[in-house]
């Protein structure tokens, strides 16, 4: 095991640094919402992989449609020869997303180079320099979806300059502790960058999560995105949502925004897209896609073996309903971990939309300091009685689970058990 583990060096490299967010085992199988590792042990998955298996693991007709496709055309790359397969998943993409005005799709690999596509077009498309971003957010490791990222993970490397970064709304660690008006206190900000070091006419897009779920699991209040389109509306600017994560189906919507009453410019999607399949996708207004004048395209791009995964993806997740189900199990796993919330004191709150749940583990629930050893603890302890779940947040102390929205009631109920028993283990001081 350790020798494999060298191999990998960037996978040890960052266990060691973040205390096992990384779990030490060596998959070789998976089947609907659990892994198995080498040994034949099976894990309870509440991670899909970091959002990615919506569909769950070894959806077969994906498996049979991979084999068709590849017989069929095994590779064409995207702009010299599109496959029909890429034109399919474009028009498919095009409908499922609101906005009644002219749209395009441009296909990538990950949420990276979708979120580096969108810090190049955004300026390209209105002519403006600057972008506005939020503390917290992650949108990827490539320099431009760095330069939009305001994650602490990140804080090591410099982005491309021009990227104006806002504190973003979390009702339960408020600005200054004052949790009433955060929508109005955020667009405080806003006006306050504009009349300094970001004027709106320099100011080219707003890229926004409705979710902040790497920064925390963070859920901004409801008025929130419609005060952003408002200002966006009022100055020209494009607004942008990033749902790489938390899209596709997982919070009782398509596109985590529709919980609000907005239309993006663009919508960022990568990750479940493709159920495991690396494509990403930006949709978005004619006018931003048609100014990609430097080109951001890559070789494999579009392909179409990706493409017809997301084709059979997306199929599943009409055909199952998993968007009502997530909505459904998410409200119920969401009930569970409140019940657990009354048993330990360290729980500090429990939220959550369809099933992107967040657990925040503090010292004491009065102080609400964050508590990222006890939270590794947890997710060791969880490991290791077959659960997998993961941390995030800036202060790396919120348990984000983030199932295949396949997931039954039944196994819902298995992971509250495990996640009792492991509370309890981690509150009696097993480490
Ligand atoms: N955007 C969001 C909201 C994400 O959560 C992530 C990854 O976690 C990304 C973008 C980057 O995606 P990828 O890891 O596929 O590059």
């Amino acid at each position: 095991m350790k020798e494999k583990s060298v191999l990998i060096q960037d996978q040890e490299f960052i266990s060691n640094a973040l205390k096992l967010r990384f779990h030490p085992i060596t998959v070789t199988e998976g089947k609907g919402c659990y892994l198995f590792d080498e040994n034949g042990r099976s894990f309870l998955d509440l991670t899909a992989g970091w959002a990615v298996a919506n569909i769950g693991y070894g959806q077969e007709s994906v498996a049979e449609k991979l084999k068709e496709q590849y017989i069929k055309l095994s590779f064409t790359t995207q702009l010299s020869a599109p496959s029909q397969t890429m034109t399919e998943l474009a028009e498919k993409l095009i409908e499922m997303t609101p906005g009644d005005f002219s749209k395009k799709v441009w296909f990538g690999h990950s949420g990276s180079d979708a979120n580096d596509l969108i810090s190049k077009l955004v300026p390209a498309a209105s002519g403006r320099p600057k972008m506005i971003a939020f503390m917290g957010a992650y949108h990827g490791q490539t320099m431009g979806a760095l330069s939009l990222s305001g994650h602490s993970a990140q804080a090591k490397f410099e982005g491309k300059g021009n990227v104006i970064k806002l504190p973003y709304p979390n009702p339960y660690r408020p600005f200054s502790g004052i949790s009433e008006h955060l929508t109005e206190q955020t667009i405080h900000f806003m006006n306050e960058v504009f009349s300094t070091i970001c004027p709106p006419e320099e100011t080219a897009g707003i890229i926004v999560e409705a979710i902040q779920s790497d920064g925390g699991v963070i859920l901004p209040p409801d008025d929130f995105l419609a005060a952003l389109r408002q200002i966006c509306d009022q100055h020209g600017i494009y607004l942008i949502v990033d749902e790489v994560k938390v899209g596709m189906g997982r919070t009782g919507k398509w596109f985590s925004f529709e919980h609000s009453p907005i239309i993006p410019d663009a919508v960022v999607l990568g990750k479940s897209l493709g159920g495991g399949l690396p494509i990403s996708a930006v949709i978005g207004r004619q006018e931003i896609l048609d100014s990609v004048t430097a080109g951001h395209m890559f070789t494999a791009s579009g392909n179409p073996l990706c493409t017809a995964a997301a084709i059979e993806t997306i199929r599943i997740i009409e055909e199952k309903d998993l968007i009502s189900q997530a909505e459904k199990n998410g409200q119920y796993f969401l009930e569970g971990l409140r019940s657990l919330q009354k048993k330990y004191p360290f729980i500090g709150e429990v939220r959550g939309k369809g099933l992107v749940l967040g657990v925040e583990i503090v010292t004491d629930r009065l102080e609400k300091k964050p508590d990222p050893v006890k939270t590794s603890a947890i997710c060791y302890r969880a490991y290791e009685l077959g659960l997998l779940i993961y941390y995030v947040g800036i202060h790396g102390n919120v348990l984000e689970i983030t199932p295949p929205l396949t997931i039954s009631r039944e196994e819902i109920t298995e992971a509250l058990h495990l996640l009792d028993q492991t509370l309890q283990d981690v509150a009696a001081g097993h480490v």
